[in-house]
């Protein structure tokens, strides 16, 4: 029997698949990719011969038997996923299928496009003073938000939020960003196919304008919506500088100075 990998695609960009997953993609015999956005990575990378199907059509049960059978004929067979597998990719329940049917697999991370969102925007995540936290989340849609886990709660933290799967909901990220005691004129950023060449889209706007501004670009499906903090912060005068570079912090690689 062969062995499972679920490689993470990365955001789009066939370049930003990590050289282990691109390795990968040579050595398998058979690929089994997440629909239009990482079919370009798959064809550029695999090598001729590899059986290669997308998994649009294809129930969670279809998908596990496909894998399964190409274990049994190949060495090395991959799940691609968009961005990191662990994020919203339904791999614990691929996972198990496989375990119970007692075939190897492991999981190769992937840049997330909430990563690649930011990049492209040329925004941080954090920054020293303002938001030193990450929240992933998605607002409440047909899949039910775990206890604790609202938009208006998380929100209340202020801290930079990451929203997958949500722009069709943007009326209700605005509600529950107000509730949570964001305003209206704060910035919120919005980016569809982040890093696809050619076809990304950046859309700043308020929290009260962006869906609006959405709708002029006809953005409804695979894009990011971002609330930070730190957005705009490119153009601030006054910003606190990391202590990483900062001449009287010693770390790891640099001593400072002996009067610090
Ligand atoms: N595992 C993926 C997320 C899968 S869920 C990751 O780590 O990125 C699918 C959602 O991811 C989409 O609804 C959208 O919100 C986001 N997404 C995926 N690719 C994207 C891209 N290139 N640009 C912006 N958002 C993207």
């Amino acid at each position: 029997m062969g062995k499972v990998w679920f490689v993470g695609a990365g955001p789009g960009d066939p370049e930003l698949i990590t050289v282990k997953g691109q390795r990968l993609l040579r050595e398998a015999g058979a690929i089994l990719y997440a629909g239009s956005l990482v079919s370009e990575a798959c064809t550029l990378w695999a090598s001729e011969g590899c059986e290669i199907a997308d998994s649009k059509g294809m129930t969670l049960e279809d998908i596990t038997s496909w894998l399964i059978e190409q274990a049994a004929k190949h060495d090395t067979v991959i799940r691609l996923q968009t961005g990191d597998p662990g994020l919203y990719g339904a791999l614990i329940e691929m996972l198990q299928p496989l375990d119970a049917a007692g075939i190897e697999s492991e999981v190769v991370a992937g840049v997330s496009s909430a990563f690649a969102s930011m990049a492209a925007a040329s925004e941080s995540l954090t920054l020293p003073e303002v938001t030193q936290t990450v929240i992933f989340t998605r607002v409440e849609g047909r899949t039910p938000m775990p206890e604790g886990e609202s938009l208006r709660e998380l929100a209340q933290h202020k801290t930079t939020i990451c929203m997958f799967l949500s722009i069709t909901l943007l009326n209700k990220v605005r509600e529950e960003l107000l509730a949570a005691g964001w305003h209206d004129d704060d910035k919120i950023l919005v980016v569809q196919k982040a890093s696809w060449p050619g076809e990304q889209k950046i859309v700043r706007g308020t929290i009260a304008n962006i869906r609006e501004k959405c709708r002029a670009e006809k953005i409804a499906a695979q894009a990011m919506i971002v609330v930070s903090p730190t957005l705009g912060a490119r153009d601030w005068q006054e910003l606190k500088k990391s202590k990483l570079y900062d001449a009287s912090f010693t770390h790891r690689f640099r001593k400072a100075g002996k009067n610090d």
